[in-house]
């Protein structure tokens, strides 16, 4: 197979897969991957490849479709096909919750000497490292990544990056309980899908709506988080969206939960847990038994919740993600001084304030603790995290901890 009928048969894929004939759309690119004779035209069918299996959730096949690529622009010597192969070998492995992996991948791409075509890429590099220091609780430091992904799609003009970076932006601080920004950037995610959406894929509204459910669910919102939460899930199962499918599902156990209807969020949490288990995401079947445990805690069954911590204390810590460590603990410690154990309670007390003290989760003002409490926070351009009522006693210029100056704060 030459290089125009090469190019043909990927355009006929694409419609296919445009049109939600995935299987059609994936025998014919199977078949290009075979018979083509063009190792451009391989490199951009791997491409087609990595991206459908991404969305159906099947990360060891989209993994396996980065390393060809990368074998593809080694033969060809083009280091842009290079740097957009480890980009997708980063983002595999972020999917599969290899962190670690993913920021070595990402630092790979940044210091390849591509052209002007690899550096648009960076803004993608950099959104993914953030994912992947968000996934390790590296808060500061994602934070400095997506900062980084936002000002590349400001000076690119990227609203389809600019919408993925708020999504991610949401996550963090649902995660360091600022729910006001929490809700905000979703928000804006959405508004970018309106104003210049029109042509994207329908996924990126149903992200939006998803992570803007999560922040009304944090700020008791309930109806709201319900009507976000099925548009979003209503996308995701017209697309075959398995991920997408899986974080809805906890979403909507969770939000059961806040209801303190346990009988209705049961079945979702194990409705999630099977496709979670499926698609290999494990910190999200560590949440599952997070949102599971505290179930088990509502009835007041002790050691039903505690086998669903451990369970989610040995994922947590294969993955490295320090708070859902910090969350076992906390919550285990109530239950062992409910129950007078203690020994164990000492135990706990002892490996979450460990916790505590890595995650570095204090404001560099006053010294009290971000993240306990729903409280707004802001970030200055050196990614230094503070209160926001002590920014504003502040007064001189320069970030308080490190005294970089500029006061301006970032975008995050
Ligand atoms: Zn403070
Ligand atoms: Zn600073």
């Amino acid at each position: 197979m030459g290089q125009d009928q090469t190019k043909q048969q990927i355009e006929k894929g694409l419609k296919l897969y445009q049109s939600n004939e995935t299987e059609k759309a994936l025998q014919v690119w199977t078949k290009v991957l075979e018979k083509t004779s063009d190792p451009g035209g391989k490199f951009r069918v791997l491409g087609c490849l990595i991206t459908a299996h991404s969305e159906m959730g099947k990360y060891k096949e989209m993994l396996k479709y980065a390393l060809a690529q990368i074998d593809t622009a080694r033969e060809m010597e083009d280091p842009d096909y290079l740097t957009e192969g480890y980009l997708n070998l980063a983002r595999s492995n972020e999917k599969l919750c290899e962190f670690h992996k993913t920021i070595s991948d990402c630092k790979t791409c940044l210091n390849m000497q591509g052209t002007t075509v690899s550096l648009q890429l960076n803004g993608q590099v950099c959104l993914s490292m953030g994912n992947a220091f968000l996934g390790l609780s590296v808060f500061q430091k994602a934070l400095e990544s997506y900062e980084k992904a936002l000002r590349y799609a400001h000076n690119n003009d990227d609203k389809m990056l600019e919408c993925r970076v708020c999504c991610s932006l949401g996550n963090i601080y649902i995660q360091l309980k600022d729910y006001e920004k929490a809700l905000f950037f979703p928000c804006k995610a959405a508004e970018l899908v309106n104003d210049y959406g029109k042509s994207w894929s329908l996924k990126y509204r149903a992200m939006s709506q998803y992570h803007m459910s999560v922040a009304y669910r944090k700020l008791e919102r309930l109806p709201d988080a319900m009507e976000c939460c099925e548009e979003s899930m209503k996308i995701a199962l017209q697309h075959g969206d398995r991920p997408l499918q899986a974080l809805c599902l906890l979403n909507f156990a969770d939000i059961h939960r806040c209801r303190n209807d346990i009988e209705k969020a049961f079945p979702r949490y194990e409705s999630a847990m099977c496709i979670m288990t499926e698609i290999g995401n494990r910190l999200g079947q560590a949440q599952i038994f997070l949102g599971v445990a505290k179930c088990w805690l509502l009835h007041k069954d002790y050691p039903k919740a505690l086998e669903s911590l451990q369970r989610a204390e040995e994922l947590a810590e294969g993955i490295g993600n320090k708070l859902c460590m910090l969350k076992v603990h906390c919550l285990s410690e109530g239950i062992f001084r409910s129950l007078g154990q203690q020994e164990e309670l000492r135990e706990q007390v002892v490996k979450f304030l460990q916790c505590v003290e890595e995650l570095e989760l204090y404001c560099g003002m006053c010294g009290e603790s971000i993240g306990e409490k729903d409280q707004q926070l802001q970030a200055l351009p050196c990614s230094h995290i503070f209160h926001l009522k002590c920014l504003q006693t502040n007064g001189t210029k320069g970030c308080p901890k490190c005294c970089r100056s500029s006061m301006k704060p970032g975008f995050v």
